[in-house]
This record gives structure tokens, sequence and C-alpha cells, in this order.
């Protein structure tokens, strides 16, 4: 099967979908492999190295999307690359349909395959393919937490981990499903006071036994939230309640308890939000200040570590990228579960009911 690797064209998106090798291991399968010019640039892979593993470049996103039997991206296709989108072509990526009606409608028209990351679902329910940037927006949230707690930075000047004679920063975690269990995670391994809040009493007690002993658990109620604020400095959003909008755990109420100058770091804010205060911002201008709390709501936090995120995306997508170029997608999504519930659009046709029923549409 001849695969097409697109430069993602979308604002700020610097990931590709495919590593050189991966594009090598596709080669070596007998699948030709098409890499459009400085596609892999901003993740840290030239040219030079798709062409050393075998990749052909193409000039222009348009000639990729011309010779490809399956078009593998990062992001969903923006209006440009609608056009290019041919009858019967498999497009394997984000699309994130439900919050997308015109691209809906521009992939029901385009008669392609559309395979969503997104909706890949394994058989306990977990999404193999949203994991790993929940992992690194986890990590991030810290990171980025640490660096905006910095005086430079408009920070109160704190340094998480404190020095001997001097406490180390409190983080509260809203949500210890994958995104808070990694700042956490990485919070008690800088040396703070870490406290993770969620409402699944399961998930509390695996955290307890898995966490470092500087992480404590707290069943997570506004009253439980209210009591833990004057003594935090970086709090931490990461719920989610599968196909809503995030609930709000801080209130605008209730910011007057936290000490000025503390950091507020909304990961939820993809789903709206898990602050009343929280409205997303970008990579060039993160965080602004709401009765003297600082808020960092960035939507898309893994696009600033573009070489680590493109290889977390890729080790998980590269199985299913090679089960579809080696089977074709039929026999592929009939052998694999998985796999299958990622098909959003067929030739024209509603597959996926979520995105059917939002769209008053038949499946
Ligand atoms: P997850 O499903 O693994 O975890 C969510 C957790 O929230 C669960 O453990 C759940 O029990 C908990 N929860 C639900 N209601 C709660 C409440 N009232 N109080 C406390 N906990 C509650 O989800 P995840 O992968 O960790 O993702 C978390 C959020 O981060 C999602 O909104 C996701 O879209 C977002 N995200 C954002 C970025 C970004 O760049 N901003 C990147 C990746 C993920």
């Amino acid at each position: 099967m001849i695969i097409g690797i697109p430069k993602e064209i979308k604002n700020n998106e610097n990931r590709v979908s495919l590593t050189p090798g991966g594009a090598k291991e596709l080669i070596k399968r007998g699948h030709p492999v098409y890499v459009q010019h400085n596609a892999g640039i901003n993740s840290g892979f030239d040219d030079e190295a798709y062409i050393a593993a075998g990749a052909n470049i193409l000039s222009t996103i348009e000639k990729v999307y011309e010779i490809a039997e399956m078009i593998v991206k990062v992001k969903e296709p923006i209006e440009p690359e609608y056009k290019l989108i041919k009858p019967n072509q498999v497009v394997f990526t984000y699309f994130h349909f439900a919050s997308e009606k015109e691209l809906t409608y521009a992939m029901i028209d385009s008669k392609a395959v559309c395979i969503a990351y997104e909706t890949v679902e394994k058989e306990d329910r977990s999404l193999p393919l949203l994991i790993p940037m929940s992992e690194v927006a986890g990590r991030m949230a810290i990171q980025e937490g640490a660096r905006f707690l910095e005086r430079p930075q408009g920070g109160k000047g704190l340094l998480i981990s404190g020095v001997p004679g001097v406490k180390p920063a409190k983080v509260l975690v809203l949500g210890g499903g994958v995104v808070g269990s990694n700042a956490a995670f990485l919070a008690a391994g800088m040396g703070a006071d870490v406290v993770i809040a969620d409402i699944s009493l399961p998930r509390l007690r695996y955290l307890s036994e898995i966490m470092p002993h500087n992480v404590k658990t707290l069943y997570s109620s506004p009253h439980n939230i209210e009591e833990e604020l004057p003594t935090t400095d970086l709090v931490i959003g990461a719920v989610l309640i599968p196909g809503a909008k995030a609930p709000h755990l801080i209130t605008r109420e209730m910011l007057k308890y936290l000490r000025k100058g503390s950091l507020m770091v909304d990961v939820a804010i993809d789903q709206g939000g898990c602050f009343e205060t929280s409205h997303p911002t970008t990579h060039t201008d993160p965080q602004y200040v709401v009765d003297g709390i600082a808020h960092y709501c960035v939507a898309n936090i893994p696009g600033a570590v573009p070489y680590t995120s493109t290889l977390a995306l890729t080790n998980a997508t590269f199985p299913y990228v090679v089960a579809l170029a080696n089977k074709g997608w039929e026999q592929a999504c009939k052998e694999d579960k998985s796999l299958a519930k990622g098909l959003n659009i067929v030739k024209g046709k509603v597959t996926y009911p979520a995105v059917a029923e939002t769209f008053g549409l038949k499946y």
C-alpha cells in the first residue's frame, strides 16, 4: 500500500505522523512511503533522514495526497486539505468530528475512509492513541508550572523543590487519571508536597499504592478542595467526564482561598476547562491573571515538545499503521475490534454512532 505523510499545516502543529524509523519498517514490508518536503523538520527529522530510510520526498502536499492510498496524519484535515482527499483513500489521524461540523460534512463528501485516532478503543475502554498525549500533557503541566512560578515569568518566585531549610511547593492535582497521575508523579519527583483528588475511590486506592510517599490522595468534593486551597501553590486541572464538558471544580469565588501569585494550570481546557475562570491560551501567550491568581490554559500542551510528542504518538499509532498497510483497512478492522472502533466515516457514510447522533445523521 502506498503511504503518504503530509506536513501538518494547522497553526503551531509541529508533530509528524511517522518517524524515519517507522518509514524504514514500512518500506521493509513492501509499502512505498512518500513524505512531503520538511514534514518532520520541526520534530527533529529532516528530509535526509527519511531518504536514508528509503522514503521518497515530494515537494508539495498536493503530490502526497495524489499518490497515496493511505494518508497518515496528526491533526484533523483543515479546509485547504479537504479537496485533496480522494474517494476510497484511507485517512488515519485525529479527527474529533463531534466538535467540527464542517469537517464532518467535508469528509462525508470526500468518500474517503476516515479512521480516527481518538476513537480507537481497547476492550477495557482505554483509548490507546489518546493516552500518550495525556502522558506528555501531565508531565508538561508540572514543567510549565515550575517555569511560570519563576519571577521572570511573572510567577511568585517559588522553587518547587524548596531547599534544605525552605519548604517545597504544595501541588494540588484535580483528577487522578492519565494526566493527573503523570503530573503528580513528576511533581513528587521534584520534591513537592502533592495532593491528588478524584471522585473514583478505586482509582484513589490504586494511586495510594503506586505513588511515592509525598503524594496524598483525597476524595474530590467542593469542601475538600476549598480546604486545600489556602496552602496550595500550584493547582493542576486534569478531570475528564467522557463526552461531557469538564465540571468547574474551582469557581471564581473560590480564588480568594488561594494565596496571591499562585498558579492554576488547566489541562482540561480542551473540554471547556475545570476552573470557572479558564479560557484557552496558546504557547505564544500562555497565561493571564484573574484576582491575583495566574492561569495557564494552553489547549495543545504537547505541541511545545514535538520531538517527544511525535515519538510518543508514533509508538502508539505505528502497529495500527502496519496492520492497515499489510491487510487493507477492511481486513485489518475485521481482525482488530479496537481499530474498527476508529472507523468514523466510510465512503460517504458516518459509521460512528456518537458522530451521527451529534449531527442528526443516519448510521
Ligand atoms: P482520564 O479519563 O484518564 O482521567 C480523568 C479523571 O478525572 C478520572 O480519574 C476521573 O475519575 C476524574 N474525575 C472526574 N470527575 C472528577 C471530579 N469532579 N473531581 C476529581 N476528579 C474527577 O483523562 P486524562 O487522559 O487524564 O485527561 C484529562 C483531561 O486532560 C481531558 O480533558 C483531556 O482532554 C485533557 N488533555 C488536555 C491536553 C492539553 O494539551 N491541554 C492534552 C491531553 C489531555
